[in-house]
């Protein structure tokens, strides 16, 4: 995920798609660029860092050019760096591209790229953009702005994954090609100029009236036209939608918080996470990441350790590794893990999982188990994050910034990632194949699964509104759904500061139940066939001691006394968590929104804990 922005208009473009752009650092701030049409062609100027690092390059002020195209970068391939940073230019510096998404086969677009003699300086998926456009510009026989449509048209026919491109050709100066797939982008307009953005907000002090393009659609933009085209190039009539935000509902696209928006961001990033990891009839894969089948036969042990929710995501895959790879998995809290000899060797693999990149516990956990020799592999949604850099593999969720402090998005796509991994050791290993080809089809199900479980959202707010003033909420689950009770837990106490405990239904007797009094609240997760009668009769001796009860099932329970049964799509036990929770997170948010309190910034928290 990053920001872009573009302008083509009388004004000077550089200080309004510097102002875009500090709007839109919300999205991305490893690393900042611009590209202006100067009078001796395209002047690019980029660094690493804040938008406020590239501000203060002395080039910016020579930036003169009233047509331009900006990016604020959230890497996905290669680390933040100036070279690596947007925009992109092709071998003979005659088209900028800047690009929002990922593309997934750009190692075989750059193989055929080199094969055609051109090179590559940045490690981004990204530069093959501008170099086919040259080669399909290059070798064309058409003339004016058709020349220059038709090979961005046919670059973007070979790309899959997703972008948002802005594109500038040094053959037209005063023109910018757009055009999108899975990833945001809208036209603001007016008379005399035309703006572009990833999203409405950042450009909403300059216009209100918008042209809001879909999947494989292009714009060509002059100042005084924008001129629609479908993927064949046939012109098409767009209208303007004209947009009555305040200005500070806009910076969050909307929604009132930045957790609210990154829940709903969940189908888009859980789905790039998925990016081109799983493959259905062939195999999983991951670059650069080559364990061999001998290493993974070699290991009894998987340790995944991380702290909080990022633990918790964990617990959420452990059963799948252990029943799929059939390797025993253990996964333990970070700061438990340092200071506990643990018994790691070259036996052991061990995966570290930090949003972050940047928690301390975690890093030292990692030094830990190199030190005793196992293998570490790092999780994290930080391009180039100290976690990386220690563990011998990475691989990237792709969530994007997360804002709020409260994890949701990053949390889904930790869990994907891991099952992902699952499935990929098991093809190495050459086992339990069908449930491998069984489970990817539900992965790849999941993104519009969790887009039917946001779809409830209103009744979630319902109960939560009736139960926002309690003292202790409790939550109570079997197998998976007690780590999502875990997860679902930790969320509620984060943000609604209420007193909450998550029990594997079965320790009930064992303790907890003494705490059931009546009026009491006690949230049931139900999403493990073979374990549901026993958790609700479980639920019934809470019922019986007055508790009320709200239920997130995957399963038709008949008639109970259940005060609010949620019920999500169905999928098997181990894909679940990732839907279960995402009720759970709505749960905690509309709680700590009717108590009135700062559900993205909670008393006392951090986003990254940077210390022990
Ligand atoms: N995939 C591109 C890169 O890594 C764009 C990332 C983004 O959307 O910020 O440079």
């Amino acid at each position: 995920m990053c920001g872009i922005v573009g302008y083509v208009g009388p004004k000077k473009a550089e200080p309004i798609l510097i102002n875009g752009l500090l709007r839109l650092e919300y999205r991305g701030y490893d690393s900042a660029g611009i590209a202006t049409m100067e009078k001796t062609g395209i002047k690019n100027v980029k660094n690493k860092g804040r938008v406020n690092d590239l501000l203060s390059m002395k080039e910016i002020e020579s930036l003169e050019g009233t047509l331009g195209i900006a990016h604020t970068r959230w890497a996905t391939h290669g680390k933040p760096s100036s070279i690596n940073s947007h925009p992109h230019m092709d071998n003979s510096n005659s088209f900028a591209v800047v690009h929002n998404g990922i593309i997934e086969n750009y190692a075989e677009l750059k193989k055929e790229l080199e094969d055609k003699g051109y090179k590559f300086l940045s490690e981004t998926d990204t530069e093959v953009i501008p170099n086919y456009i040259h080669y399909f510009y290059k070798n064309s026989t058409e003339t004016g702005e058709t020349k220059f449509l038709s090979a961005v048209n046919k670059t973007c026919k070979l790309l899959k994954g997703s972008f948002a491109l802005e594109i500038l050709c040094n053959d037209f100066p005063n023109s910018m090609i757009v055009v999108r797939k899975d990833s945001p982008l809208v036209i603001g307009t007016s008379e005399t100029e035309n703006y572009v953005s990833s999203d409405i907000p950042a450009i909403l002090s300059f216009t209100k009236n918008f042209y809001l393009l879909n999947d494989l659609e292009f714009a060509y933009l002059t100042r005084d036209a924008v001129t629609f085209y479908d993927n064949n190039l046939n012109k098409i009539e767009k209208s303007v939608t004209s947009i009555e935000w305040s200005a500070a509902a806009a910076e969050k696209d909307g929604y009132a918080d930045f957790m609210l928006k990154e829940i709903y961001e969940q189908p888009r990033s859980i789905r790039e996470t998925i990016g081109s990891h799983i493959v259905t009839n062939g195999t999983c894969q991951f670059d650069g990441l080559n364990l061999s089948k001998e290493y993974l036969k070699s290991i009894n042990k998987i340790f995944i350790i991380a702290c909080g929710t990022a633990m918790h995501a964990g617990l959420a895959s452990k059963t799948v590794l252990e029943q799929i790879c059939e390797i025993s998995t253990e996964v333990d809290v970070a700061s438990e893990f340092r200071y506990r000899t643990p018994l790691v060797n070259d036996k052991t693999l061990c995966i570290f999982i930090s949003q972050s990149g940047e928690t301390a516990d975690t890093i030292a956990a990692l030094k830990l188990a190199k030190q005793k020799g196992a293998k570490t592999i790092a999780i994290s949604n930080v391009i180039g994050s100290s976690i990386t850099r220690e563990a011998d593999y990475t691989v990237y969720t792709h969530a994007g910034p997360e804002i709020a402090v409260a994890s949701t998005k990053a949390y889904t796509a930790q869990i994907m990632l891991l099952d992902i991994l699952a499935l990929y050791f098991a093809e190495i290993l050459g086992i339990n194949l069908d449930k491998v080809e069984l489970m990817k089809k539900e992965l790849l199900e999941i993104p519009a699964k969790t887009e039917k479980c946001l779809a409830l959202a209103n009744e979630v707010k319902e109960f939560a509104n009736k139960v926002y003033k309690e003292k202790d909420i409790f939550f109570l689950g079997r197998g998976l759904d007690y780590s999502s009770s875990l997860e679902a837990s930790l969320k509620l106490k984060e943000i609604s500061y209420i007193h909450s405990d998550a029990y594997a239904a079965g320790e009930l007797k064992h303790g907890p139940i003494a705490l059931i009094e009546n009026g009491i609240t006690v949230v049931g997760l139900l999403t493990v066939p073979h374990l549901v009668e026993k958790t609700v009769s479980n639920l019934q001796e809470v019922i019986s001691r007055g508790a009320k009860t709200l239920i997130v099932t995957n399963q038709d329970l008949g008639d109970k006394d259940f005060d609010k049964v949620i019920r999500i799509p169905e999928a098997s036990e181990y894909v679940s968590p990732l839907l279960s929770i995402i009720p759970m997170q709505l749960f905690a948010y509309f709680i700590s929104k009717e108590k009135g309190l700062d559900v993205d910034k909670p008393r006392n928290l951090a986003k990254s804990v940077t210390v022990e």
